[in-house]
């Protein structure tokens, strides 16, 4: 324990802003996170998909670039009703 007279508290991403999220009702966790899962990155909203920092919560590139990838295969699929758009399941993306 230090004893001090002030302490700057510096963070980066601290939530998910809320304005857009409201006005679509789109849910959000207690952290205000947008929630979807890994299975589809959908949100409860139709045609609304999240991902990275959004989605996780403060985290980092690669999972950002992962997410991002594996979301737009299901954005695809969405628009599409199939896509070609790799998986990281299927090998063609690094593990992370
Ligand atoms: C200070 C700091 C240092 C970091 N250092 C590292 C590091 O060394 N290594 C590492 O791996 N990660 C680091 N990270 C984390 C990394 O930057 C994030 O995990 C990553 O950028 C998340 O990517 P993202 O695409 O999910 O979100 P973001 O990169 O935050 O992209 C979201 C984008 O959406 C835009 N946006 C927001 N609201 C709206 C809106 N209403 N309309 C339109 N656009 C909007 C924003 O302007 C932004 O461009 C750091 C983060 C911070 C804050």
């Amino acid at each position: 324990m230090w004893d001090c007279d002030l302490v700057l508290l510096a963070l980066g991403f601290t939530g998910s802003e809320k304005t857009l999220a409201e006005q679509f009702g789109i849910e959000m966790d207690f952290r205000t996170n947008i929630k979807a899962t890994e299975k589809d990155y959908a949100t409860n909203v139709p045609g609304i998909f999240t991902a990275g920092d959004m989605r996780r919560g403060q985290s980092l590139i690669v999972w950002a670039i992962s997410e991002g990838r594996q979301a737009a295969h299901h954005v695809d699929k969405y628009l599409m009703g199939q896509s070609n758009l790799p998986l990281k399941g299927e090998g063609d993306l690094p593990r992370v």
